[in-house]
């Protein structure tokens, strides 16, 4: 019998009676491993109310003790992520050295969250008017919900449920049904972390969980992370029900290299961040900018190492892993046909490749192409896979021209060694990460993560202050102490005295 990923609700696993699943496949073998529950709407009401139930206790919990909750789970994820490397290699693929570091990754949002007394800190105006104070708190929203992708199912929901947590608030996570399991081991630690029952909640499902959690009136707010069209479906749905929406969705990060560069830096930044994690990462570099004579000895380097890429299954010594599904898989190559069929030169071809794992994996090599053009597939859609491109230019202007004028604002790297070039770089580019000589500048927790453009709707980023912002209210208070001298009859609009 397959093993079936349920919800998590009230403290414990609940049992859907949707009778909908999914299947779970792993993308090294493409055995189908198990299977997820697929929320129906009272399943997901269930859940929802679990959340809300577990509100109004939890806000009310001192700072104190729901910091205490913060350390112990950190302390716990700290000593056991080696586990949910292991689950989240074996649903997405991803090889072993990886899981562990986007779990560190996601660790460090919950250090930052640790800190959430200082960060909750109000204002105070003594004296603001004659023995008027003013003074500014902020408060939790009530249950929010999160919305995960399948490309890191530990760190994006961290990104979002260790400040939401933090500052009292309730959490219905819906992650993505490629890669369930690693939301249900998150749940079990925050219990084990003593975390109250009802505070963080699972909700597995497909579109039918998300259209509740955007409608339904007891969810405040919704982080979600995916791809772009379900980004912009998700913050027109959740706003017109009224709700706090951030939407950070698809990407196509380019990185320009200067004349200037270092060329085997650049090479080996372009490899790392091309084709780290088979290339789903949202922070990925797909684009690579060649910027006058340099083209042909930056893509000879760049070949050269992509062909010492091993790829293999993640628990072995390989470099890369498969991709997630056999659909994405094809989907991917198929991108790669037709930059071929455009006219681009395929470098180094990925589709044939040998891969150092079951026969019925889902692999696709590293896949480099050359001479592409801002008119071909490849380059104007996001393919999130192996797949690196490579457009040649004569200037700066050229290359800037370019990045601006995609639709996608996430990421983007400038490599070259002139200070000046890359402060007029930060300036002038219209993407919300920006590396220089840095090729995945994802920001530490203490700083917020997102794009602009097509890559974010609402706005506030994640984490750091703006992800403090967005998981609480403000509430200004105005304040007089009882005092007989300012007693008496006034109709006029209070002003300051
Ligand atoms: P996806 O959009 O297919 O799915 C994301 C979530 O939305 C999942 O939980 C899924 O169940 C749900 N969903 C899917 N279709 C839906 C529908 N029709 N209605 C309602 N909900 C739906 O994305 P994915 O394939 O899981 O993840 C890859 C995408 O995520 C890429 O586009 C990548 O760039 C993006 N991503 C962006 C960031 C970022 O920070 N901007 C980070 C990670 C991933």
């Amino acid at each position: 019998m397959t093993e079936t990923v349920q919800h998590w609700c009230d403290g414990k696993v609940f049992t859907g009676e949707s009778g909908r699943t999914a299947i779970i496949t792993n993308p090294a073998t493409g055995e189908v491993t198990a299977e997820v529950a697929l929320a129906s709407i009272e399943d997901a009401e269930h859940v929802i109310d679990g959340a809300a139930a577990a509100f109004s206790e939890w806000r009310d919990t001192s700072v104190a003790k729901r910091t205490q909750v913060l350390f112990a789970f950190r302390e716990l994820l700290n000593a056991r992520k080696g586990e949910l490397a292991e689950i989240i290699t074996h649903e997405h693929g991803k090889v072993l050295a990886d899981a562990l570091g986007e779990v560190t990754r996601g660790q460090e949002v919950v250090e930052f969250a640790c800190g959430i007394a200082h960060l909750l800190k109000g204002g105070f105006t003594e004296n603001a008017s004659t023995s008027v104070d003013v003074y500014s708190i902020r408060q939790p929203l009530g249950p929010v919900a999160i919305i995960s992708p399948f490309n890191f199912p530990a760190m994006v929901p961290m990104w979002f449920f260790p400040i939401a947590i933090a500052a009292g608030n309730t959490v219905v996570l819906k992650p993505s049904e490629k890669d369930p399991s690693a939301a249900l081991w998150m749940a079990q630690l925050w219990a084990d972390a003593g975390l109250p029952a009802g505070v963080f909640n699972v909700l597995q499902g497909d579109k039918i969980a998300v259209d509740e959690l955007l409608t339904n009136s007891k969810i405040k707010a919704i982080s979600f992370v995916g791809s772009t069209p379900i980004a912009q479906y998700v913050y027109a749905t959740g706003t017109a029900a009224g709700k706090r929406v951030q939407a950070l969705g698809g990407a196509k990060n380019h990185a320009i290299v200067l004349p200037d560069a270092d060329l085997d830096l650049a090479a080996d930044a372009m490899v790392n961040a091309g084709f780290g994690s088979a290339g789903e990462r949202c922070m990925a570099i797909s684009v690579c900018v060649a910027v006058g004579a340099i083209a042909d000895d930056l893509v000879a380097k760049i070949a050269q190492r992509t062909r010492t890429i091993k790829t293999g299954d993640g628990t072995g010594d390989a470099d890369m892993g498969p991709l997630v599904t056999k659909a994405h898989r094809d989907r991917v190559a198929s991108y790669v046909d037709a930059g071929e069929a455009d006219g681009a030169t395929i470098v180094v071809d990925g589709r044939a490749v040998q891969a150092d794992g079951g026969a019925d994996g889902f692999w696709l090599g590293p896949t480099l192409i050359d001479h592409v053009t801002a008119q071909m597939s490849i380059y104007t859609d996001e393919i999130f896979g192996p797949v690196l491109a490579v457009v040649r230019v004569e200037s700066y202007g050229e290359a800037m021209d370019l990045v601006n004028s995609n639709a996608y604002g996430n990421g983007t790297a400038i490599f070259t060694n002139d200070g000046g070039a890359a402060r007029r770089f930060q300036n002038e580019v219209e993407v919300g990460m920006v590396g220089i000589n840095v090729p995945i500048p994802v920001p530490m927790a203490y700083y917020s993560f997102g794009g602009w453009k097509n890559s974010l709707f609402g706005d506030t980023h994640a984490h750091g202050t703006e992800g403090v912002q967005f998981f609480t209210r403000g509430k200004a208070v105005t304040s007089r102490w009882l005092d007989p001298s300012h007693g008496g009859i006034e109709l006029g609009f209070p002003q300051n005295a």
